[in-house]
């Protein structure tokens, strides 16, 4: 399930309500449309029972990991949905380990520069929490038994900080009211903080087209913008958008909807695939390989949409293989094209886990090497396939890729 934030309108205060896969935010009382840029995880806070002096107010931090776990090991290719929220401020007494249920039933804050309070600091490393995803998901291998590899993939990450108030009577959870730790306890624990960190600062900039001036379009939790005035699509970087390199399968008059798809360009010397045979060989696929194949540099296809992980795998696994049925041509922007929620730093993490799905003798030639697998050359395509319409699926007729209407919408709450 999504959190829900209240935000301001950075340009007339009004309230705006996101979910935490947002990126974009449409004020209705002003009618501004803006993007969030930030430097890392978002971070927000739980609403406080009544208001009080700030100064005796601290923030400890929680880290929230959602998003699926892939672990591949000697039993094979296993994955999750995780969602928890753990403490990542080890060394208060009483704070409670979990949040919980208490984000989701909760509208958070985003914290900013005018949130006072002391922060307390993250003593656990955000890899701790991971691996502790990870065990909560049961994806962690026996004794004795060998993790191949493991993958975080379509993961949201954020900070929720739980506010503590200090009193005389000792430590208390500011949501509910409840005694956390007497000041005897507290002793021994530190409740040192510091102020909010500038590089914290979500940052708000208007959807404009960087390259003809026109307003962007995209849904609010688009990770890739278009533009309908110069055909161009765009991401959200480090330093503000960048322009998405992209094609598209051209469609035919039963074309009802285009599903955006990455393709990985890449190569793996470790396994020696520099091409579309090379793949089929060394993942030893029950069809042989064409001649043309050999000149056909490698790619990896990766749904640029959230998917439960049975359906991601499936779909990446079909459009990989048929691969050579594909013939993405430059076009214009249209309006059957399905939004792009999954951006492309996560569709690289993906590359690994589809070479494992994909290995029909995998197990037993391809699992062994993943540790040792390294991904060189790699560069990413947006590729909008055009589908049919069949009922409950939706069709890819080329790759035969079917992807169901539900599913579709309930990737989008991932
Ligand atoms: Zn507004
Ligand atoms: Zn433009």
């Amino acid at each position: 399930m999504n959190l829900r934030i209240e935000q301001g309108c950075p340009q007339c205060g009004g309230p705006v309500e996101l979910t935490e896969t947002d990126r974009l935010l449409t004020c209705s009382f002003c009618g501004i449309r803006n993007y969030l840029q930030g430097n890392g995880p978002f971070r927000y806070v739980l609403p406080m029972a009544k208001p009080l002096r700030t100064d005796s107010v601290f923030l400890a931090p929680y880290l929230r990991f959602k998003g699926t776990i892939y672990l591949v090991s000697e039993r094979g290719l296993s994955h999750r949905v995780v969602d928890t929220t753990q403490a990542a401020a080890a060394s208060v007494v009483g704070l409670p380990p979990s949040l919980g249920v208490r984000p989701q039933a909760m509208r958070l804050r985003r914290i900013d520069a005018d949130t006072r309070a002391s922060y307390l600091p993250r003593q656990i490393k955000a890899g701790a929490i991971l691996t502790k995803a990870a065990a909560v998901g049961k994806l962690t291998v026996r004794t004795g038994e060998q993790l191949f590899h493991r993958a975080y993939i379509g993961e949201s990450l954020s900070y929720i900080y739980l506010p503590l108030v200090r009193k005389r009577q000792g430590v208390f959870d500011g949501v509910t009211d409840l005694l956390l730790a007497t000041p005897e306890q507290l002793s021994k624990t530190s409740l040192q903080g510091r102020s909010f960190q500038e590089a914290w600062q979500v940052r708000f900039f208007p959807t404009i087209c960087p390259q003809c001036g026109a307003g962007l379009e995209g849904a609010t939790d688009c990770q890739v913008m278009v533009c309908v005035h110069c055909h161009t699509t765009w991401s959200f970087a480090q330093e503000g958008l960048a322009a998405v390199d992209w094609r598209l399968v051209p469609g035919s008059a039963a074309t009802r909807l285009y599903l955006p798809f990455w393709q990985m360009h890449a190569r793996i010397p470790t396994l020696a695939i520099n091409s579309f045979a090379d793949f089929v060989e060394r993942t030893n696929q029950p069809f042989l390989p064409r001649p043309l194949w050999g000149e056909q540099g490698m790619s990896f296809w990766v749904p640029a949409i959230k998917l439960r992980p049975k359906i991601f795998l499936q779909a990446s696994r079909q459009a990989t293989l048929s691969q050579w049925r594909l013939k993405p041509v430059t076009g214009r922007i249209q309006k059957l094209f399905f939004p792009v929620t999954l951006p492309e730093a996560e569709a690289r993490q993906a590359i690994k886990v589809i070479l494992a799905a994909a290995a029909t003798a995998g197990p037993r030639l391809i699992f062994p090497a993943l540790p040792q697998v390294r991904t060189t050359d790699v560069s990413a395509r947006l590729v909008y396939l055009p589908c049919i319409d069949k009922g409950h699926d939706w069709v890819q007729p080329e790759t035969g890729v079917a992807i169901g209407k539900n599913v579709l919408r309930l990737g989008r709450s991932m």
